[in-house]
């Protein structure tokens, strides 16, 4: 089995938990032995995410996808970010705010769950009002966490580990945008994001009636 950063193997590593004998856990409870938090932290496309939200709902998978309302990448209140979050919700995900600090207002769309947006080490594991911290005391611990930050694992791909028990319990961050598009680096995978940004939009632009010849 390769470790690539795509849709097959983020496949693996969930048929790897149900092998493991992990269940999908969310963060309306502290983690208990055998828990599996599936966490998506949603930074540039939500095009992505509703396919990351597919497959697992395919492999009947429960995740939590934090959303962000300060992206500069993506509209939540356009249509299509109605849409995108209507079809996470109704394929029966969480969806958490992928908090802009220290903005952690929580409307009615949202679970009471934050996940900081590139937080600062002085806020990233401290309490907050109203809501549950994905990277609070309770829910984060180096040991039961993996991530996939910037096409890297710094700790391994944990299918394996999954494969076997080997965790007693897990968080698991990944970024649907890495898995999505295509790349073997982090750099060749922004390309193809932004490749394919570049032909939704122009799409959108001759849909808004723009002539394009
Ligand atoms: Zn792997
Ligand atoms: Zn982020």
């Amino acid at each position: 089995m390769t470790c690539a950063f795509d849709l097959a193997h983020y496949r693996d590593l969930l048929d790897a938990a149900r092998a493991g004998g992990y269940r999908f856990a969310t963060f309306d409870a502290p983690p208990q032995r055998g828990d599996v938090f599936l966490r998506h932290d949603v930074d540039l496309a939500l095009d992505a995410a509703v396919r990351m939200a597919e497959l697992e709902a395919s492999a009947g998978a429960t995740a939590t996808y934090f959303l962000m309302t300060e992206s500069v990448f993506y509209n939540l209140a356009s249509s299509e970010g109605v849409a995108a979050f209507e079809r996470i919700r109704g394929l029966g995900h969480r969806v958490g705010l992928h908090a802009v600090y220290p903005n952690t207002t929580l409307d009615g769309r949202f679970d009471p769950v934050v996940a900081w947006h590139n937080p600062d080490p002085e806020y990233m594991t401290a309490p907050v009002d109203g809501a549950v911290n994905a990277m609070g005391p309770d829910h984060f611990d180096p040991a039961h966490y993996r991530s996939d930050s910037n096409q890297r694992w710094r700790n391994g791909c944990p299918h394996e580990e999954l494969a076997r028990g080997a965790f007693e319990w897990l968080q698991l961050l990944t970024h649907p945008e890495i898995w999505v598009y295509g790349g073997a680096t982090m750099g060749e995978t922004m390309r193809s994001l932004l490749d394919a940004d570049r032909e939704r939009r122009l799409a959108l632009l001759a849909e808004d009636r723009i002539d394009l010849t």
